[in-house]
């Protein structure tokens, strides 16, 4: 199945990439039976992955932090609930603290890893909005810097090559403020 259906032109995303032209498009990840199901969705797996392999940033008391797989940008981050929940508004009080808290918190580490001019923040409700893995809220945080592109790719199915992520990872994790 095509899950960059409605991206746009794909030539967009090597533009946004120039500094990683290993980048290659892939969706070979996708789980057996699709996102649907919890088994096999990645943002319930990637808290109880080991160390070395997991994407997680930053641990909250309902939420984490982890980066994308398939950024639009260096550093491109989502907030996500523990609880396996598609809706906003199925998100609990707590929950919808912690989320733009840590949206913050996010931006801040960001201003002082790696200094982006703006930033693009927000869910993408549904696979008919472009969400990736609709049955599993996030937010989005992805940095900006001028010239990186003029426009914003809805759906990204770029991925990175695992040790850039790493990398990146390390240095977001170690800018992270302590709870
Ligand atoms: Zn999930």
């Amino acid at each position: 199945m095509d899950q960059r259906a409605g991206a746009g032109d794909p030539d967009g995303l090597e533009r946004l990439w120039t500094p990683y032209r290993l980048a290659y498009v892939s969706g070979e990840d996708r789980p057996e039976g699709g996102y649907e199901r919890p088994a096999g969705c990645p943002f319930c797996l990637a808290p109880s992955l080991p160390e070395a392999e997991t994407l997680v940033v930053a641990r909250g008391e309902s939420v984490f932090a982890l980066l994308n797989l398939y950024p639009y940008n260096p550093g491109h981050l989502m907030v996500c609930p523990y609880r396996h929940v598609a809706d906003y508004t199925d998100l609990t009080e707590a929950e919808t603290v912690e989320v733009a808290a840590f949206t913050r918190t996010a931006m801040r580490v960001m201003r002082t890893v790696s200094s982006p001019h703006g930033f693009n923040l927000g869910m993408n409700q549904g696979a008919i909005a472009g969400a990736g893995i609709a049955a599993h809220l996030h937010q989005h945080i992805v940095p900006r810097w001028g010239g990186d592109a003029n426009f914003m790719p809805v759906i990204g199915m770029t991925k990175v090559l695992p040790q850039l992520l790493f990398d990146t990872r390390d240095l977001l994790t170690k800018a992270w403020p302590a709870a």
